[in-house]
């Protein structure tokens, strides 16, 4: 190694030299330590087991560090010079073009072979993608990982203070935010082939159905961005109020078989996909049809949705699955039975309670036109008044979902009569993207949301390969 690639600052110098030595030489030093810190934990009244997993994991950090970035130089060195994009040789090479980056034990540096592809008309260095760096990362694919699973599950400066307290890895706030983003970027293209290739997938003419339904359930929920930040004088001027609260639209889905209890008895599902877009409702129909056909929505025997009240819900069931089922989430039913009973009863909880259970036992084990008949007769005894506009309008949505409340043989039939398990999961993401004082960019909180869905799909392998790789048992 000569000295023309140590870089300019003295440390860099030493760590060459230091480098140069071999891996059996550091080791033997790692363990020389170790020893040490062994003999000091039993001498130390006042150390317990974490101080030297704390100390084990500093005196092999160098080692570690050095097996890194010989590695990652021993890869450099192997790649072929041929173009990472097409194929093709590449020209005009030349070697030595150093990259310093961050790994999961500290900086690393490597050089690697530049070179021209004259098909592509670009400048390419093939180690960078064979090495997991993009052209824009200074983080090694370990960290890239630890970044975008952090923020995506925790507020920056949270994630800051985790990720060093876990790995000692330290990444300005700034820095950590802009590699997650990043992350969430690659996830939305990822995320854009796989759907596209889902869609468009050649499936075989006969299908066998399987005697299962799919059960699909829909909901939405706010979150707070800044988009127009610093431009609200500017809209008031003209007569706009900044939109501050957008729409995240989710869904989930799973195959009823899938549905079962735990040995406590409380419901559990074995496998369930999660959609979540704030791109609107076409994205999260494209979004939700690739999701449940790569489960098996092809083979399904018939498919249900379930969801509120909301039109956007339903114009997209109709539109996307016109054969499926709907039904109407039961509790957002027996909501609208108890705003009649409230505008009826008054402040009365007693007599509310009173009207109110007869009505709800019907509904679930007896049939909704039995109940839809009692409010119109109800409606049809009140003059023209608050209470009657309030009963009416119960009465015009019952009659609207009077389709959707076949609760009694969805209840013989084992299925779901609401849609608790997508507002479970809203209910979880709300934590993380609805914090006080938080406020979000359409661009980023789309990018998070994306890294959201493949954690929680079991798709995060397929953004950062190397997370499915076990060891143990290779
Ligand atoms: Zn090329």
């Amino acid at each position: 190694m000569t000295t023309t690639l140590c870089g300019e600052s003295g440390v860099s110098c030493v760590a060459s030299e230091v480098s140069s030595e071999a891996l059996a030489v550091l080791a033997a030093r790692a363990g020389c330590a170790l020893s040490r810190s062994i003999q000091r934990l039993v001498l130390a009244s006042d150390q317990n087991l974490g101080h030297l997993e704390v100390q084990a994991a500093q005196d092999v950090q160098e080692l570690l560090r050095q097996a890194i970035e010989r590695g990652a130089q021993a890869k450099a060195d192997a790649t072929p010079p041929v173009c990472p994009v097409c194929g093709q040789p590449l020209s005009r090479l030349s070697g030595d073009h150093p990259r310093t980056f961050e790994s999961r034990f500290g900086t690393i540096t490597v050089r690697r072979t530049r070179g021209y592809c004259q098909r592509c008309r670009k400048w390419r260095v093939p180690a960078d993608p064979a090495l997991g760096l993009e052209e824009t990362a200074g983080y090694s694919p370990a960290v890239q990982d630890m970044a975008a699973l952090l923020v995506s599950k925790m507020p920056v400066e949270d994630a800051r203070a985790v990720l060093e307290h876990l790995t000692g890895v330290q990444l300005p706030r700034a820095t950590l935010d802009r590699e997650a983003r990043r992350q969430g970027e690659r996830a939305q293209r990822l995320r854009a082939q796989l759907d596209a290739q889902a869609t468009t997938e050649k499936r075989p003419c006969e299908l066998t159905l399987e005697p299962y339904q799919m059960i699909l359930q829909l909901d939405a929920w706010n979150i707070r961005e800044r988009d127009d930040w610093g431009k609200t004088a500017r809209l008031r001027r003209a007569g706009r109020e900044p939109e501050r609260w957008h729409w995240v639209y989710t869904g989930t889905y799973f195959r009823l078989d899938h549905r079962g209890q735990t040995a406590g008895g409380r419901p559990v599902i074995t496998e369930r996909g999660f959609v979540a877009t704030r791109q609107g409702v076409d994205a999260l129909r494209e979004q939700l049809h690739a999701e449940a056909l790569r489960r098996g929505l092809g083979q399904a025997a018939g498919a249900l949705v379930i969801g509120d009240g909301a039109v956007w819900l339903w114009r997209l069931a109709d539109d996307r699955w016109p054969q499926a089922r709907q039904r109407l989430d039961f509790y957002h039913a027996v909501q609208h039975l108890a705003a009649v009973g409230r505008a009826l009863c008054g402040q009365e909880p007693e007599k509310l309670k009173a009207w109110l259970r007869p009505l709800v036992r019907q509904l679930k084990h007896e049939s909704a036109v039995k109940v839809v008949r009692q409010l119109e007769e109800v409606l049809a005894g009140l003059s023209a008044g608050p209470t009657a506009q309030v009963v009416g309008r119960e009465v015009n949505y019952f009659h609207e979902h009077r389709e959707r409340m076949d609760y009694r043989a969805a209840l013989r039939a084992g299925e779901p009569i609401g849609s608790g398990p997508v507002e479970a999961t809203c209910r979880q993401a709300q934590c993380r993207f609805k914090r006080p004082g938080q406020f979000w960019s359409r661009v980023g909180d789309e990018a998070l949301l994306c890294l959201e869905t493949f954690w929680r799909n079991d798709r995060w392998h397929l953004l950062f390969p190397h997370t499915a790789f076990n060891p143990a048992r290779n």
